[in-house]
């Protein structure tokens, strides 16, 4: 249950193989809407999850609000503050990872939370990985605008991104330790009879779902 960089820590976090709904799942988390965005969501007090707001990623030190992100190829990022006890739940896409929702949740730990990169363990949940993810030229000129180093493999008129690999390197270039990420091995593409993915289903009937909660 508990995935295995936060097992020292007082969180419990979670990533979810196909489900089809949250109810089954023990532990219900609150989920933003997600639209692609790079919008953060900070919540500050109980009632901050009355509604669903429009956001990518959530953040919270409150205990006992679990926070999660619905995700079907899509990277889901778990983050844990272990100084300030701050945890986060990011979904990153191509749009999200072009627009650094992942280094954006971490300045906005760091400016709300004093949170410091260092201090940030990381677990990056399963989704699809570079072998299977092919973009169209428009896609990687968006990445050309943040990234310097040879990101791509060219077949043909297609180019194979790893979102992965990607949102590892823009953390590491935002100070988070490489030891302090961890990144789950499975792509939801190859593995498609345990997992949803948007790509092979043409749907997000069904989804992955990954948490954090603060005990
Ligand atoms: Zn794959």
């Amino acid at each position: 249950m508990n995935i295995e960089i936060f097992k020292n820590y007082p969180v419990k976090s979670y990533f979810s193989k196909r489900i089809n709904g949250l109810e089954e799942l023990n532990i219900k988390p609150f989920i933003a809407v997600q639209k692609h965005t790079d919008k953060i969501f900070l919540i500050k007090e109980k009632s901050d999850t009355t509604n669903r707001p429009i956001a990518d990623a959530l953040i919270t030190n409150l205990k006992k609000i679990p926070i999660g992100v619905k995700t079907a190829d899509c990277v889901p990022l778990l983050m844990y503050d272990i100084e300030n006890n701050v945890i986060a739940a990011v979904h990153s896409g191509w749009k999200g990872t072009a627009q650094k929702i992942a280094v954006k949740t971490i300045k906005k730990m760091t400016e709300v939370y004093k949170s410091k990169p260092q201090n940030i363990l990381i677990a990056v949940g399963p989704s699809i990985c570079g072998r299977c993810y092919s973009v169209g030229k428009d896609v990687i000129e968006e990445f050309k605008k943040i990234i310097s180093y040879d990101f791509y493999i060219k077949k043909d008129d297609r180019f194979f991104i790893d979102l992965k690999e990607i949102n590892k390197n823009l953390l590491k270039d935002a100070g988070v330790e490489e030891k302090n990420i961890f990144i789950h091995p499975d792509c939801t593409y190859c593995k498609n009879e345990e997992y949803q993915s948007y790509r092979y289903h043409k749907n997000t009937l069904s989804f992955q779902i990954s948490y954090i909660m603060i005990e």
